[in-house]
């Protein structure tokens, strides 16, 4: 193995990895509509955000 690909070939790695993580976040989770917290994503119907107590549908994306 050459002495420079392989931090390149790590590099990539991570990146992919993290780009995975991010699509399996943005996924399973969504932003509260009113704190803008984390919250579980709500697949069908209505959840009610732990921080606020208020509800939020599956409507409101990440990074909204
Ligand atoms: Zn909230």
């Amino acid at each position: 193995m050459d002495a420079l690909a392989s931090p390149l070939l790590l590099a990539i790695g991570v990146g992919a990895v993290a780009l995975a993580t991010l699509g399996l976040v943005s996924r399973r989770y969504q932003r509260c509509p009113h704190c803008r917290r984390l919250v579980p994503r709500a697949h069908r119907g209505w959840l009610r955000c732990r921080t606020c107590g208020r509800q939020y549908h599956r409507s409101v994306h990440l990074g909204r």
